[in-house]
């Protein structure tokens, strides 16, 4: 069957779906709440399913031309002093051939350019109301207007309004790991940090990162432990961060100093969203709505392009009937993406250590990583060739 479908969310996640269910003949009708298209971001790797994925979509030397070089991992003191670094041809053997550094924006941006002429993508809209029936799906929009579809995608994001209008509310699908996580672009480099490197300090249960992602521009990256993450959520990154990193010492009075001049801060709890079944009737939830892995995992992305070609790929697969589809795309994406939801909690604990002892005790790899036996070793713990 081919039909209409309404995607909530233009990220990575819907407008991949967007691209898929078009080439499969579909309409999509994209909605997105942002005015237009969000180019902010971090840097991802994106690699796994999701690599083969953009590869079948005709999307990948798109986002090959956007990647960035991998990068030295520098590992500093507190008083900015080098501890070890890892040179980025260990990295680069770490990821793997089938895999890109790229920004986050950038993958939307490539995505955007390949459906913007053949879908309609509705920007300051959401959604306010959904109804469905054996025969369809109605959505009551922003922008007033009522679309009725085959199909409704919920794409988006983290804090979905699709799932919480059509299955339940957040609370009872969010899991916190115990970190919150601040990012923002920085124009130029911090005095004194490495270029083309990533370059990090943990302290007292808190890590900042800076990573240069090229023509002078770098990410300022924290992630720090928490017990409170709603307290932190409610006082905003421009109280919690400047507290949570006072006496941080190496470059973060410097990073602290731009939090206010930043065009855009991403600032939330690292929480994944665990979801009994992704689908009700003809509605559907996929990427970080769905199964947010978090940043611990490092899969989301991939996770969502490859997430948007199975479920394309399933439609075609089962002709009229839209719920089989949808049972069978989530039967075989669900073990992939629980594995690495497993991976994120499993990893949470050496993010940040608050104690010393198991700063060192994590970073112990990492200083073996460039032994080539280690290297092997590595990346089958931490599931890269997914
Ligand atoms: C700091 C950090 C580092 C990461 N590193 C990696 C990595 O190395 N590798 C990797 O693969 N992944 C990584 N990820 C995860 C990855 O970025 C996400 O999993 C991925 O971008 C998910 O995309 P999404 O489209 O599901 O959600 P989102 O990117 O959140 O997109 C949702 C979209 O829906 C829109 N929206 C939200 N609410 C509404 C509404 N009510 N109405 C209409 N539109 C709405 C939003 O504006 C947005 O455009 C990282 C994430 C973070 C935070």
């Amino acid at each position: 069957m081919t039909g209409k479908a309404i995607v909530i969310g233009a990220g990575i996640a819907g407008l991949s779906t967007a691209l898929r269910l078009r080439d499969a003949g579909w309409e999509p009708l994209v909605v997105e709440r942002a005015p237009s298209l969000r180019d902010s971001g971090y840097a991802v790797v994106f690699s796994g399913i999701g690599y083969d994925a953009a590869e079948r979509m005709g999307i990948l030397a798109g986002l090959r031309d956007r990647a960035i070089p991998a990068t030295d991992l520098v590992y500093v003191k507190p008083d900015g002093s080098t501890r070890f670094r890892i040179p980025r041809d260990t990295v680069r053997a770490l990821q793997g051939e089938r895999s890109l550094n790229i920004l986050r924006g950038d993958i939307e941006r490539v995505l955007y350019e390949a459906v913007r002429e053949r879908v309609e993508i509705r920007f300051s809209t959401t959604p306010r109301a959904v109804e469905q029936d054996d025969e369809a799906v109605k959505v009551t929009l922003s922008d007033g207007t009522v679309v009725e579809a085959d199909l409704l995608v919920g794409a988006d994001g983290l804090h979905s309004a699709t799932r919480e209008l059509v299955f339940g509310r957040e609370e009872k699908f969010r899991r916190d790991l115990g970190h919150m996580v601040g990012v923002f672009m920085m124009e130029g480099l911090p005095g004194g940090v490495a270029e083309d490197a990533t370059s990090s300090l943990t302290v007292g249960g808190r890590t900042l990162a800076i990573v240069h992602v090229g023509d002078g521009r770098c990410a300022a990256f924290f992630g720090y432990r928490t017990d409170r993450p709603d307290a932190e959520l409610a006082d905003g990154a421009s109280r919690a961060l400047p507290r949570a990193y006072a006496n941080m010492r190496w470059v973060a009075p410097e990073v602290l100093a731009q939090l206010s001049e930043a065009d855009s801060v991403y600032f939330d709890a690292i929480s994944q969203r665990i979801v009994d079944r992704w689908s009700r009737g003809r509605v559907v939830l996929i990427g970080d709505a769905a199964w947010c892995v978090t940043l611990f995992a490092g899969f989301g992305s991939s996770l969502a392009v490859a997430g948007a070609d199975l479920l394309g790929e399933a439609l075609e697969r089962h002709g009229d009937d839209v719920r089989g589809a949808l049972s069978s795309w989530e039967q075989r994406l669900r073990p992939e993406a629980e594995r690495k939801q497993q991976l994120g909690r499993r990893v949470k604990g050496l993010y940040a250590p608050a104690d010393p002892v198991r700063l060192w005790l994590r970073d112990l790899p990492l200083r073996m990583a460039a032994l080539p036996p280690v290297t092997h070793l590595l990346k089958r713990r931490l599931q890269l060739k997914g």
